[in-house]
């Protein structure tokens, strides 16, 4: 049996990770993390995830989490990501980071973790979006600089960070295949006069409304034609599970930074 904290645990993600720990006979899950803040302390996961009381009762106490766990599913708030990665180190155990909008320090703190513990960090774990990575590489490698690329992204109205992970690393994948430098053509939104589009550039525009868990679409336009990619998330649980099998994988796998093209043998 593999051990499974999460941290982040109450929240949207936290309780589809509980749920789904439940349905992977694998998996265990030992401790659920909170920020010392959350009125959720103390209470049962179980319960408030909706499956049930399972005597894990929410803590803030990420030491005995980590001591208790062989690996831990961070999907929490990007500051605390490198408190998390500290008593990972420290215990040497796996972490999947889930957690987005780390800022440049935040990333250098993965790096270095990642040369004593297996890390698996992506900014979206699920199956089909990461199939979609691949696919945008290889459009973006065929269509080229004649075809302007545009990537929309719609989340719920809660998300703190924009444009999300998910499209920051589509934009990625995109100039990779076209041979560009992303931070020298990537656009984020449109406004006012001299907004004519050169050639190259790569928009990113974030949309926030309602409930919506999570869409992407790339469109590929030129004169003519137009190619449009898109992935629509319908439940957290596609991220949930990702996020679980990249725990059952890392926890056999050597210190590195890993992402899910690795977990998934898309590479
Ligand atoms: P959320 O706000 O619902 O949940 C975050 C939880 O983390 C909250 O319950 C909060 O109290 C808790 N938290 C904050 N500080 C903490 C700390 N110091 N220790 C422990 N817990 C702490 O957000 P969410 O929608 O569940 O998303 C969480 C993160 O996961 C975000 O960064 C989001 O962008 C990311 N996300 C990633 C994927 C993916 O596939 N990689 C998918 C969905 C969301």
């Amino acid at each position: 049996m593999i051990k499974v904290a999460i941290v982040g645990a109450a929240g949207r993600m936290g309780q589809a990770l509980a749920r789904c720990t439940k349905l992977m006979p694998q998996l265990q899950l030992v401790a659920a993390v909170e920020a010392a803040s959350s009125p959720l302390c103390g209470k049962d996961i179980g319960l408030i995830a909706g499956i049930g009381e399972n005597g894990i009762l929410i803590t803030s106490d990420i030491v005995a989490a980590v001591k208790a766990a062989d690996v831990l599913i961070d999907f929490s708030f990007h500051e605390n990501v490198p408190v998390t990665l500290k008593q990972a180190v420290e215990h040497k155990k796996a972490v999947v980071i889930g957690t987005t909008g780390l800022n440049p320090e935040e990333r250098d703190v993965v790096d270095q973790a990642a040369k004593v513990i297996p890390i698996v960090s992506a900014p979206n774990m699920s199956l089909g979006v990461n199939l979609l990575f691949a696919l945008v590489e290889q459009a973006g490698k065929a269509l080229g600089l004649d075809y302007d690329v545009e990537i929309t992204e719609a989340h719920h109205r809660f998300k703190k960070d924009a444009p999300s992970g998910t499209a920051l690393r589509l934009g990625e994948k995109v100039a990779h295949g076209r041979k560009q430098n992303f931070r020298d053509v990537a656009i984020y939104g449109r406004e006012g006069l001299g907004s004519e589009r050169p050639r190259g550039q790569i928009g990113i525009h974030a949309l926030r409304a309602a409930d919506i868990i999570g869409d992407h679409t790339v469109l590929f336009a030129t004169e003519g034609e137009r190619v449009e990619i898109s992935h629509r998330a319908t439940s957290r649980d596609a991220f949930a599970k990702g996020a679980l099998h990249a725990g059952s994988w890392l926890v056999t796998q050597k210190p590195g930074l890993y992402d899910m093209q690795d977990v998934l043998g898309l590479r």
